[in-house]
């Protein structure tokens, strides 16, 4: 595919015109820099605004307004079955069924709902086997549920290393270490897509490695939902669970959501943690004593509705639907190749995502050899927005809903002024 590409403006425009998904950049905020659009490459942090989020979010406000309670049942969108406006679509996005999914919560109190129902330490087999280097949020989770069942983190949690010098995971390495402790193996719990390296780890090989050797397998997919295209039911995942707020598009502290594969859609055997939005919608509003979990994810569920964010995503999720996540994801790979491509040309700089499209979404994470955060700096001040992680790592995430080609050119161009200012 490289072979194809071409270091020039020119090239670069005339991806843009021929780019079939170029339109939907146009529905979205861009955010300016000296009147200027920003080459906006955090959509992996925050995504952007859909022009039309406002639209959806006035509407559950004026019908609350027209309306008072009775917006439950009367609302445009009636707000006591709201979840059900997304579970399609949300569906689609991982590759799940309806029954799947569903929108609730926020991210990392969903993990931790999953973790009461999904690790279930049980004579020797007690393990949770995790990245060294997931996000914070993920090893507090994970070391909390550990001591949440009286046992000890040090002991019961498995840190996969990347090998000698190298900063992804190799995944024959991942599969050989859930052998290893196959007698002992409770749960694999990944991110998905690493935040820090953007490395997309094969889910498929390693649920199926997880169940053959007796543990399950569950994936925190900040990272991956919206960005590579998942087939949560058919690679037998168990749960899952991400937030929408970052390829997602659906606004600061958005809606999580949550995938529990259809074979414990009628488990109410299993312990979950459980509030009145899960019991059966026919009987909620009866106020009974007896928990009745609905079928499917949906069972998950703990406290009603939250509209508002719930209406940002509905509008965010309808772009997907139209976009298609397989179309966005065959520009995404283009559009992250070309990233790739031009940076090879700049010496300083060492890019440490997989090279291989298949083991990455559209993040690329970069090393600056030299002067690394005085090139964020100048980056910074030319208008880019990228993002900055300790010690020496510059993530760009040019995803394929709104980013041009143009920006990637442009960006790399920056970064060449840097260095050739430098020497
Ligand atoms: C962004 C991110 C989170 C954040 O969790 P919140 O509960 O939404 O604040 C957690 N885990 C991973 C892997 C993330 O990338």
């Amino acid at each position: 595919m490289h072979a194809s590409f071409e270091n020039s403006l020119d090239f670069a425009k005339k991806m843009d015109q021929n780019d079939p998904l170029r339109n939907y950049r146009d529905l979205f905020h861009i955010p300016k820099h000296n009147n200027q659009d920003c080459i906006y490459f955090t959509g992996n942090s925050l995504g952007l605004q859909p022009k039309k989020t406002k639209e959806y979010i006035l509407e559950e406000l004026e019908d609350w307004a027209k309306y008072g309670v009775e917006g439950h049942f009367e609302a445009k969108r009636n707000w006591f079955g709201y979840h059900h406006f997304l579970t399609e679509k949300m569906a689609t996005i991982v590759g799940a069924k309806p029954i799947e999914v569903v929108a609730m919560n926020t991210l990392s109190v969903n993990l931790n709902l999953l973790m009461v129902s999904f690790y279930r330490p049980q004579g020797k087999r007690t393990k949770i086997m995790m990245e060294a280097a997931a996000f914070p949020s993920d090893h507090y989770a994970m070391q909390q549920q550990v001591r949440f069942h009286g046992l000890n983190p040090q002991d019961e949690i498995i840190l996969l290393e990347p090998s000698e010098g190298a900063h992804c995971i190799d995944s024959e390495a991942i599969l050989n270490e859930i052998e290893k402790h196959k007698d002992s193996l409770a749960l694999v719990m990944l991110g998905g897509v690493n935040y820090y390296t953007g490395q997309f780890f094969d889910l498929e090989k390693i649920t199926k490695k997880a169940h053959e050797v007796g543990a399950l397998a569950g994936y925190d997919l900040a990272h991956a939902a919206g960005n590579v295209v998942l087939n949560l039911h058919d690679w037998n995942v168990d749960f899952a669970c991400w937030c929408s707020y970052k390829y997602l598009n659906s606004g600061p502290g958005g809606v999580s959501g949550v995938f529990i594969h259809e074979k414990y859609a009628n488990s109410p055997e299993l312990p979950r943690f459980a509030g009145w939005w899960g019991n059966d919608e026919k009987t909620r509003f009866l106020m009974q004593r007896e928990f009745v979990p609905q079928e499917g994810a949906a069972g998950w569920q703990m406290s009603n509705a939250q509209i508002l964010p719930m209406a940002a995503h509905l509008a965010s999720i309808e772009l997907f639907d139209q976009a298609g996540i397989q179309n966005l994801r065959a520009k995404s790979e283009k559009l992250t190749g070309f990233l790739e491509f031009l940076l090879q040309d700049i010496s300083e700089i060492q890019i440490i995502t997989p090279s291989n499209p298949l083991d990455r979404g559209c993040q690329l994470s970069l090393i600056a050899k030299k002067e690394a955060k005085p090139l964020f700096l100048f980056l910074k001040d030319k208008g880019v927005v990228a993002d900055w992680r300790e010690p020496d790592v510059i993530r760009v995430a040019p995803v394929p809903m709104y980013n041009t080609f143009e920006d990637v050119y442009r960006f790399v161009a920056i970064v060449k002024e840097f260095y050739s200012k430098a020497d």
